[in-house]
């Protein structure tokens, strides 16, 4: 068993009130191989809610204290993701779980690039707050950009 970003099988609880539906993602969820979950609202934010980027450093910076995340109107909403992400791997621990498709690019699920904090759009290298969470953890990341069935065949 092994968790999805909520978003990817066409939950709406993307920052905007949509979702980023993937069939294939929706295919494992069907099987009764992957349980959803959306960290940002696990963290207490609503849906919709403004977008937020991750300040001046990464995921692992947040749960180290080194950096915030900062929504569009300058709120600093860190303490929602860092308890969405802690929310999170309680919930992979009650599962079992050791491995997790989440959202590209986002400032809790992204896996290995996410926004530069600008909101203008500009990729860094870097994961999101949950990922970086769930990596600390022993938890394996990709996200709906990788070749998920090659990655099913190791786990
Ligand atoms: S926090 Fe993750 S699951 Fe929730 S909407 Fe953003 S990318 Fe999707």
């Amino acid at each position: 068993m092994f968790l999805i970003s909520g978003c990817l099988i066409g939950i709406n609880c993307k920052y905007n009130g949509s979702n980023n539906k993937n069939r294939e993602v929706v295919e494992l969820v069907k099987k009764g191989l992957a349980v959803p979950f959306c960290p940002e609202q696990l963290g207490g934010l609503p849906t919709p809610r403004y977008a937020s980027e991750i300040q001046q450093g990464s995921g692992e910076d947040v749960l180290e204290g080194r950096a915030r995340v900062i929504n569009q109107i300058g709120q600093d909403v860190t303490e929602n993701f860092k308890r969405g992400a802690e929310e999170a791997l309680k919930l992979a621990k009650i599962l079992g779980t050791k491995f997790a498709i989440l959202k590209s690019k986002s400032p809790s699920c992204g896996y290995g690039k996410i926004y530069d904090g600008s909101f203008s759009g500009v990729l860094v290298n870097g994961n999101g707050v949950t990922a970086a969470l769930f990596l600390k953890n022993g938890i394996k990341v990709i996200t709906e950009k990788d070749e998920i069935k090659k990655s099913l065949s190791f786990n």
